[in-house]
């Protein structure tokens, strides 16, 4: 069996799930592109933890967790399973513990219900560790990159920039800043030029990298698929309302 590639996506608003856009159309796609997947070990912006904890509930429930959208949001579910045994052994490889109660945030289900709309592959949800920076989560990314070779689709889940005040005070169809497309190009090539040493660095190195993500926990799931895999391939690029940029890579 070949490995299939780690993949970060951008997920955007929660919106993704029910209005057209250009990053809703690659998601559909990229579901139906990539090689069926075993089972998904997914890396939420949305769930931090004082270390990776895993979930591990044998049927994750649907969180709704936003404030302030469209009531249909609230209705959605997404009901793939767990598996016990699978997340038992994420954990052992993250040298872990499994939290078993722990749902499905919008992270993981707004781009899997486009993905895979029949819910049923398997998703293990592995916490982004609220205290870790780039260089600590490619390391989770390192110890789940065995996990591609039994044709498991291991993903990371935030955003490419993430400034949400920025984008509060946007129009539709604005252009992008400077700001924004300056820290989009450079840390593209950096991605592609494989230039890892400079990306850990990115607070210090990536043009108004803090602009860009005022908080980091939306850019720390490019770092989980990064050290599952190799050589990055720029899968999609799309700039929500001139500010939230919507990248998505895969690492072969
Ligand atoms: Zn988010």
């Amino acid at each position: 069996m070949s490995a299939l590639p780690s993949i970060f996506i951008s997920h955007g608003s929660p919106m993704m799930a029910v209005t057209e856009s250009p990053a809703r159309a690659f998601l559909v796609a990229l579901g139906k592109t990539l090689p069926r997947p075993k089972a998904i070990v997914v890396a939420s912006a949305h769930w931090e933890e004082r270390g990776a904890v895993v979930g591990g509930a044998a049927q994750p429930g649907t969180i709704h967790d936003f404030y302030g959208f469209p009531e249909p949001l609230y209705r959605i579910r997404y009901p793939a399973p767990g598996d016990t045994a699978l997340s038992r052994r994420v954990a052992d490889m993250l040298e872990t513990t499994i939290d078993a109660k722990r749902g499905f945030d919008h992270g993981v289900w707004s781009p899997l219900i486009l993905m895979y709309p029949d819910a049923d592959i398997p998703v293990i949800p592995v916490a982004l560790d609220e205290s870790g920076d780039a260089a600590s989560h490619l390391e989770i990314g390192r110890k789940l990159a065995p996990l591609r070779g039994e044709g498991m689709l291991v993903l990371g889940s935030g955003s490419f920039t993430h400034n949400l005040g920025a984008l509060r005070s946007t129009q539709p169809g604005q252009p992008t800043p400077a700001w924004t497309t300056d820290f989009i190009d450079w840390t593209v090539k950096a991605l592609e030029s494989g230039d890892i040493a400079s990306l850990e660095d990115w607070e210090e190195t990536a043009p108004h990298a803090l602009q860009n993500h005022p908080t980091p926990e939306h850019f720390m799931p490019l770092f989980v698929a990064a050290g599952a895999g190799g050589k990055a391939e720029l899968l999609h690029d799309s700039v929500h309302h001139g500010i939230l940029a919507m990248h998505a890579f895969a690492f072969h």
